[in-house]
């Protein structure tokens, strides 16, 4: 007779980790929440735009290209993905407008303009962050922490003075480079781990190795397309999947989940995974006795920046961007300091602006542009509606000032989503948009554990367990969750 797991969420750490237990032969049923899945990575349709809600930054393809191996495909038959080039535009708040190309020799020009000897000075960092990338590939990401003691393995500790664990990555940047726009380029990326790379460990550089060399990628159709392709997996192995059915409790007896309650229906299972945002769970869905953390745990943590986020469709295309688009402040601490240390609505802010229309006709109708602005924001903010209105103009305007021509006139669709909303929508714990941030404290082995302490067969997947935050990580947890589940309840 086959195994019975329930899934809690249809993000896509749920939804990698049903398809592959569907694999094993396991009989499959995802809860979820929302009435459509992805999670965090879901769509928002309006007006003949297509909003990808969250991530829009395809990295690190092979991570992809395993998980869809286990299926015994490809993401290149899943998927429609091209590389883009530029990587990305920085707009510089003490002036100044630069491409990132995709060939890092092509960088090598604008490196040197912004630092004296810059191109080979990053060219020493990236070999760096390059080797940190192999060490942790080879050592570190794919393996299941838990109850391992000794936090990065033999290999790290030994190397960990030469790779600059124990410093922070702006510490290691800073080694070679002085150039505050050079450091801006080659730090930015540690936000999508939810970090501040002062704070960063210097490990996670290799994030700098994952966007330089690797390239960034986009799928056709938006990032909702991986999501459909993990729904599609899963169907195919007969998951079954309950949307609008959001789990209210995990029923426990004798230290085993028997079953996961929602408001429609009970789902007997032997095994239960559990996707959602693990306070949430540990809190809301179970009782006391089988929580594996305590209140003071999540009091502690570290948590990742919330985000505003700002969807606009405008009726004209705009010149002056290109798919992904930076703006950096010229001191962007204060917007850190914003963020982790005092938190407050930040005067001055550096963002993220998507505009994946340059890329894609399907995401906007003819003539018409799909934006997406981000502006990290402490986990926790007040945001009421005249604030977060206020807010978005503010936005908007800087934008307009950025590319010199108008936008809010031109604008057909808006919507905003801000810390309130990732609580409404996922439960998350005060908002927090990436999790828990990647301090040292908060990596491999420090992270929340896979299996619960307290629950015999109840199992995480998705971005709070070790390797963490992003896509690629949340499938690579994906399989470490699902061999777990298979050899240990199988
Ligand atoms: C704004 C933003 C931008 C990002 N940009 C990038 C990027 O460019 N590149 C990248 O790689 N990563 C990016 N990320 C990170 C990436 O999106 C996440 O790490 C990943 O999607 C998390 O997936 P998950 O499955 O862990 O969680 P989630 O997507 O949060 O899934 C959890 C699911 O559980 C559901 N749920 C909650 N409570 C219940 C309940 N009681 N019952 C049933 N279901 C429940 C939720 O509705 C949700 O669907 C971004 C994230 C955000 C928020």
């Amino acid at each position: 007779m086959s195994r019975r797991a329930v899934v809690i969420g249809a993000g896509l750490g749920g939804l990698a980790t049903a398809a592959l237990l569907g694999r094993e032969g396991w009989e499959v049923t995802v809860v979820e929440k929302n009435e459509e899945p992805g999670g965090r990575a879901r769509v928002w349709r309006s007006d003949g735009f297509l909003f990808d809600m969250g991530p829009s930054w395809y990295l690190m393809p092979e991570a992809f290209d395993r998980y869809f191996a286990l299926h015994g495909t490809s993401a290149a038959d899943r998927l429609r993905l091209v590389r883009l080039d530029p990587q990305f535009r920085v707009f510089y708040g003490g002036g100044g407008v630069y491409d990132v190309r995709d060939a890092l020799a092509d960088n090598a020009a604008l490196f040197d303009r912004l630092e004296p000897e810059g191109a080979s000075k990053t060219a020493r960092f990236l070999a760096k962050a390059r080797e940190q990338y192999d060490l942790s590939v080879r050592h570190f990401l794919y393996r299941d922490y838990d109850g391992i003691a000794g936090l990065l393995g033999r290999d790290i500790v030994r190397n960990g003075l030469r790779l600059g664990v124990f410093g922070s990555v702006h510490d290691l940047v800073a080694r070679e480079i002085q150039d505050e726009r050079l450091q801006q380029i080659l730090e930015f990326a540690m936000v999508f781990i939810g970090g501040d790379p002062k704070k960063t460990p210097g490990f996670y550089a290799l994030m700098s190795s994952i966007v330089l060399d690797r390239g960034v990628w986009y799928p056709l159709g938006g990032i909702s397309e991986i999501v459909q392709a993990l729904v599609g997996l899963g169907r195919d192995q007969g998951v079954r999947f309950a949307f609008g059915h959001p789990a209210r409790r995990i029923r426990t007896a004798g230290g085993r989940a028997v079953e996961v309650v929602t408001d429609r229906e009970s789902h007997p299972a032997d095994a239960v995974i559990a996707n959602a945002d693990y306070h949430h769970v540990e809190t809301a869905l179970l009782e006391g006795p089988s929580r594996s953390y305590r209140g003071r745990y999540w009091s502690r943590r570290v948590l990742s920046p919330s985000a505003f986020i700002l969807y606009v469709g405008l009726d004209r295309r705009l010149d002056g961007i290109v798919h992904h688009n930076l703006f950096f402040e010229k001191d962007w601490n204060a917007h850190f300091d914003a963020v982790f240390r005092r938190p407050a609505w930040p005067d001055r802010f550096s963002y993220y602006v998507s505009c994946p229309s340059k890329t894609d006709p399907a995401v906007a109708p003819d003539g018409a542009e799909n934006l997406f602005f981000l502006v990290p924001v402490a986990p926790g903010l007040d945001d009421p509606d005249g604030m977060r209105e206020a807010f978005a103009d503010k936005v908007l305007e800087h934008f307009e000032g950025l590319i010199g021509g108008p936008v809010r006139k031109h604008v057909t669709v808006r919507r905003i989503f801000s810390p309130r909303d990732f609580v409404a929508d996922y439960n998350t714990y005060k908002g927090t948009a990436f999790g828990l941030s990647h301090t040292l404290f908060q990596t491999a082995s420090f992270r929340p554990r896979r299996k619960s302490r307290r629950v015999d067969n109840l199992y995480f997947t998705g971005q709070y367990p070790h390797p963490g935050v992003g896509m690629p990580m949340v499938m690579i947890g994906a399989e470490l969750t699902a061999d777990r589940v298979v050899h240990e309840q199988g």
